[in-house]
């Protein structure tokens, strides 16, 4: 049987193997030099004063919630339209989440929604980067209430040529094995506040400290830290690939009858998924592709608002019903690609 195109996959090449086993050997596994070395350059990447890494996108939630100094009897708003790891995240301080719809287009927080929600008690907004393309985060940013910006699948992506990753007091990044950039699991925290950065570094280790305090063991090794490293070092190409596939997917796929994923000038998104929408009933969709060797997923497993059974989330269950998520990462080949834009085409014909 012919090997399926699976949904998402790591770039993984010889150097980063060559690396990773270097630093196996040299016998310095945890947290060190490479850490620092991946901070550093992430920082400059994104253009911020400073990053700490952690052992995924959800640590770097937690503490980020904590270091905002979030707890029992806060609000923080979040889109429904999101992994359980934000509703995790805000369950650990003992905080209590505020729901909100998303745009139809793009799948992002909606702003409107999110003025709606906003009490005494609210003391941060989550804002995530769905699927690559920037929240409408100036908007955002305005309302004047924190914002931890959540950058887990839109690194590299700008709004009006500023990178995602510097609106937030505090932003968070995922490393996890099939995001934009892979150290297998991990994450990170960067701000321009080096004292709120301080805070995070403090708690996310446990040793050596003068005092006591509940602390984490959330740190990233050395052996993940140089995958990252070079990872970021590609991540431009990374970029560059996935935009190439999305352009020729826009390309043969416009006289089709379902929607394609929106483009907008100011906002130059990195195609963390691309997602299209079919009026009914997508699960016989995910068959057909299926039977033709391609694996295609819901790019949302379940928004949040149906696991806490709360209604009147309109647009999040459209998407939900409606969104199928075709495969697009660097390592495609042009004949993987020119299979699923032509399987994608013979969606009409499915009953
Ligand atoms: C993946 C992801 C997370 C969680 O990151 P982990 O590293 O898996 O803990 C959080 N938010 C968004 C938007 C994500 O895509």
């Amino acid at each position: 049987m012919k090997i399926a195109i699976p949904h998402s996959k790591p770039t993984i090449d010889s150097t980063d193997v060559k690396t990773v086993a270097a630093v196996i050997k040299s016998g310095y596994l945890t947290q060190g030099v490479k850490v620092a070395e991946f901070e550093k350059k992430l920082a400059r990447y994104i253009g911020v004063r400073g990053a700490v890494t952690v052992s995924s996108g959800t640590a770097a939630l937690h503490l980020a919630l904590l270091t905002l100094e979030i707890k029992k009897g806060d609000e923080v708003i979040a889109p429904t339209y999101v992994c359980t790891a934000i509703l995790n995240a805000i369950n650990y301080t003992g905080a209590r989440i505020r729901l909100v719809d998303v745009n139809p287009e793009d799948g992002n927080i909606s702003v409107k929604e999110v003025k709606k929600k906003i009490t005494r008690k609210t003391k941060a907004i989550i804002v995530p980067h769905m699927f690559g393309m920037p929240a409408d985060i100036y908007e955002l940013v305005k309302l004047g209430i924190p914002i931890i910006e959540d950058c887990a699948q839109a690194i590299g992506a700008t709004y009006k040529n500023k990178k995602v990753g510097n609106f937030g007091v505090l932003s968070i990044f995922s490393f996890y094995a099939t995001k934009m950039l892979t150290t297998g699991e991990g994450g990170a925290v960067v701000s321009n506040n080096l004292s709120l950065l301080n805070k995070i570094k403090d708690l996310r280790e446990y040793d050596h400290k003068n005092d006591y305090q509940i602390r984490f063991n959330y740190k990233m090794t050395d052996i993940q830290a140089v995958l990252g490293i070079n990872q970021l070092a590609k991540l431009k190409t990374f970029i560059a690939k996935r935009r190439k596939i999305a352009a020729q997917y826009n390309k043969e796929l416009s006289h089709c009858d379902f929607e394609l994923p929106v483009t907008r000038k100011d906002k130059k998104g990195v195609c963390f998924r691309y997602v299209i929408k079919v009026k009914r009933g997508q699960s016989r969709y995910f068959k057909y592709f299926k039977r033709e060797g391609i694996i295609c997923a819901r790019p949302l497993y379940k928004p949040l608002h149906r696991y806490l059974r709360l209604k009147g989330f309109p647009v999040a269950e459209r998407l939900t019903k409606e969104s199928i998520s075709i495969p697009i990462y660097p390592s495609l080949t042009s004949s993987q690609v020119a299979s699923i834009i032509q399987k994608t085409k013979g969606l009409s014909q499915v009953r």
